[in-house]
């Protein structure tokens, strides 16, 4: 039935009753943010049931998206806004005396991933859903999730983040759908006539239980399925582990995740949750083949693998081991469907995040894996011969000086490889992977990142959903590509002025949080100047930190210069063994105390560094954003998707011309942005001629000398160590990001920004034209060109875009 206001609230009632024998007015938050979420799942859970049956019934293709990372963030507003709920909850809650924005704040952050890329893995789960596409998400249970980051004395400080404490109340644990997982121990192959038998001996049994989380498209009676793994000890086990400490060794498998997306430190342990999660994977996917009787060899018509990222590569081994051990199939004709299966993204071109792994350590994880591998680099290497010259197969084989290189794998054995911007696919093509390329040109494609508009619009910031939706209705949040009406309404100062107001209204509620999370006061009249990312040195915080120096020296030069006000924002977490990062927190840190509590500066300057960056936060402080800071060097970025969220909510965008900026760039027009600094070509040009003298910058800029040595000479009190690390990392290590050199360009065009934001009616046009261009940078777009060019999936019979479609029923 139509969920109605009286409805809702006598459901909420009911449950809180038998669940909790409490009243409303007796229950805590925790309390009542678990009923609501019974309420919510007891909304969408036939249609999640229907959605699987359909699939099975309509012998629907399906993919199955590996990541070793998913950061879905809350998802209660995000399930009641997909459901066409949000509304009526939201008045039901009102009318009993509550709050939806309180109770949400009960939820713990699912943070299961470190940052972008995680971020993009739900962003494109959330769309998979909306798009009505069969896919399914496969990735770890961590039981802790990323570090929760406190500050002391202006240090990072990690602490464990429990968020399966008062229960995941959205999962289902399906133990009857557990698989074993093989690790360790050997292998020896016997020839019995038909096939060679794998004999495995030795190995540790590990149990992989699933637990599914349903994942609601928008108004479409459409809910896949998030399926995390859990390992657990095997009854049958149970004997060989009977100590505490023993059975934790297993369970921790699944304990922590690693925390940091681009450099992996050497521990097995990591390189064991890649084969555990690959392997639960893909056992259960073709289990479930199987058990329509479907002919194995055309397997690759009916799923689709889709590796993210190096991470989950040995599911092109597993997908073989299975095929190979299990079902018996030839070596030529496995292979043929397994690359018909698999497709792979790059995520990144800096070679310290290339992933490799030492052949002895593979062997110890799994060494029939290991076979299989070595099996496929011979035979890549045998075919390769006469065609290409030794140094090319040397250069491209997947396994070189003991090592094996898993974007090789990855690329070897897919269809489908694929950048995530167009210059980052370029790089690829022409540089890092250009090997690949000139073999198998078809295989590359580029396919620029998105991010859900739902969440990072009509629930991140509802007034200026709103205010579009009094100027173009409301057809964009169906499909998001039509936010680009507005453009026939730059003239609307009626409507710029609403855009400024709803800005104004999230700065200060995002003032008066940062008020109560730090104690600092910030106006909300000043600039709110956002960079909120991972923290690394390609990144370059540190660049934006130096800006805030000089602002702050030219302040303290005449006191009474006429200044556009700003406050800078911060949110980062630092990887806990990247020293250079958690310095680099440090000096911002200690600048921000030094300049807020500087009574000269008064309101012309402020530096908030807040805790804990992650999707709940971002969600609190992307709508109050006035610039968005983009300042990676050209070529490190490989797209992000901060800058989307970003100019999506209207903040101007401060840009290099890397990753996805420089397709903002080409949608706005170079007069809504602000564009600074080396281009790909002058990066490129450098690294290649080693001509870059950082010291050169420092000798001849008396502005760049005076704030270097604000950090060595006293001036920054408490950053001893610290600022001169920094100092030597620039003058010393020659500035391997090229800060300095990028110095004068960014202080220009950051002077451009001040003066574009004396013109509040011209400033709210660039806004609209950002807003009404993100539209083109939606996930749902993204996830279907995925569909179509890789993986050859289609849409369930519901379909989404331009029906409003009627609510989930309760
Ligand atoms: C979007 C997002 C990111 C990615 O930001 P980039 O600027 O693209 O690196 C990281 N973390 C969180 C929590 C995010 O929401």
């Amino acid at each position: 039935m139509k969920i109605t206001q009286e409805r809702f609230v006598h459901e909420f009632k009911k449950r809180l009753a038998e669940k909790f024998a409490l009243d409303v007015k007796d229950a805590a938050p925790i309390e009542l943010y678990q009923t609501l979420v019974s309420v919510v799942k007891s909304g969408y859970s036939e249609i999640w049931r229907n959605t699987w049956k359909s699939y099975v019934k309509n012998d629907q293709k399906q993919v199955y998206y590996f990541s070793i990372e998913f950061l879905p963030g809350r998802l209660l507003k995000s399930n009641l806004l997909n459901m066409g709920w949000y509304d009526v909850v939201d008045k039901g809650l009102k009318q009993m005396g509550l709050s939806l924005d309180k109770i949400s704040e009960s939820e713990v952050d699912m943070a299961l991933g470190n940052g972008g890329l995680g971020r993009l893995a739900s962003c494109f789960m959330d769309a998979l859903a909306s798009d009505g596409l069969p896919g399914n998400g496969n990735g770890i249970r961590y039981k802790y999730g990323l570090f929760k980051q406190k500050f002391v004395d202006g240090y990072q400080i990690e602490l464990p983040n429990e968020w399966l404490t008062d229960g995941n109340n959205w999962a289902v644990a399906r133990k009857s759908k557990a698989v074993d997982v093989l690790m360790g121990g050997q292998v020896h192959l016997i020839d019995n006539g038909k096939y060679l038998e794998a004999i495995y001996e030795g190995a540790d049994v590990i149990k992989a239980v699933p637990y599914d989380t349903g994942i609601v498209g928008y108004r479409n009676d459409h809910v896949n399925t998030m399926r995390l793994w859990d390992a657990q000890i095997p009854a049958s086990e149970e004997v060989k582990y009977p100590t505490i400490e023993d059975r934790r060794r297993v369970e921790d498998l699944t304990s922590v995740l690693y925390p940091d997306d681009s450099n992996y430190e050497g521990r097995i342990l990591r390189l064991k949750q890649e084969y555990f999660f690959t392997s639960a994977g893909i056992q259960s996917i073709t289990r479930h083949y199987k058990k329509y009787d479907r002919p194995l060899n055309e397997i690759s018509e009916h799923i689709a693998i889709h590796i993210n990222d190096t991470h989950p590569a040995m599911c092109v081994a597993e997908f073989m081991r299975i095929l190979l051990d299990k079902e018996h199939m030839d070596w030529d004709e496995a292979w043929q469907q397994t690359v018909k299966t698999m497709s792979y993204t790059n995520h990144t071109i800096m070679a310290e995040a290339l992933e490799k792994w030492p052949v002895e350590m593979l062997a110890k994880v799994q060494p029939r894996i290991l076979q299989i591998i070595q099996e496929i680099d011979r035979r890549y290497a045998l075919e390769l011969e006469g065609k290409k010259d030794h140094d090319f197969i040397e250069r491209t084989r997947i396994i070189k000086d003991g090592m094996v290189k898993m974007a090789h794998l990855a690329i070897i054995g897919s269809h489908s490889t694929n950048g995530v911007a167009k210059l980052h696919t370029e790089l690829l093509e022409n540089d890092v992977l250009r090997d690949f390329y000139e073999l198998y040109p078809e295989r590359f494609n580029n396919k620029t990142n998105g991010i859900t508009v739902r969440r990072w619009l009509q629930v991140a910031n509802p007034e200026l959903a709103k205010t579009i939706d009094q100027a173009i209705g409301t057809a964009w949040r169906f499909d998001a590509k039509k936010l680009h009406e507005l453009k026939n309404h730059v003239g609307d100062k009626k409507l710029l002025e609403k855009i400024g107001k709803a800005k104004l209204d999230n700065k200060k509620k995002l003032a008066a949080f940062i008020k109560e999370d730090t104690g600092i006061e910030v106006s909300p009249h000043a600039i709110f100047d956002v960079q909120i990312k991972r923290l690394h040195a390609y990144k370059r915080q540190l660049l934006n930190l130096l800006h805030i120096v000089k602002l702050y020296l030219d302040l303290k030069d005449d006191p009474n210069r006429d200044v556009e006000p700003r406050v800078f924002i911060f949110g980062a977490k630092a990887a806990p063994s990247y020293h250079y990062a958690k310095a680099i927190i440090k000096c911002i840190n200690e600048v921000a105390n030094m300049i807020n509590n500087d009574k000269t500066i008064n309101d012309k300057l402020k530096v908030v560094f807040l805790e804990n960056y992650g999707v709940s936060l971002a969600e609190k402080i992307i709508p109050a954003a006035d610039v968005g800071e983009q300042i990676s060097t050209a070529t490190k970025e490989a797209s992000g998707t901060s800058n989307m969220k970003l100019m999506l909510n209207g903040a101007l965008t401060v840009a290099t011309l890397d990753g996805a900026n420089i397709e903002i760039k080409d949608y706005v027009g170079e007069d809504n942005i602000f564009i600074f600094g080396l281009t790909k070509d002058e990066v490129l040009e450098y690294e290649k001629n080693h001509h870059y003298r950082a010291a050169e910058y420092y000798d001849n800029d008396p502005v760049i000398k005076r704030v270097l040595d604000a950090f060595v000479d006293g001036t920054i009190p408490n950053i001893e160590v610290e600022g001169h690390e920094i100092y030597d990392s620039l003058l010393r290590v020659n500035d391997e990001y090229f800060v300095l050199r990028d110095f004068a360009s960014y202080v220009q065009v950051q002077e451009a920004v001040s003066e574009a934001y004396k013109d509040k009616q011209n400033w709210n046009k660039m806004c609209l034209v950002n807003i009404a261009n993100a539209g083109y940078f939606s996930a749902d777009d993204t996830v279907e060109k995925y569909a179509k060019e890789i993986w050859n999936i289609k849409p369930n019979a519901t379909e989404m875009k331009g029906k409003a479609k009627d609510v989930y029923p309760l």
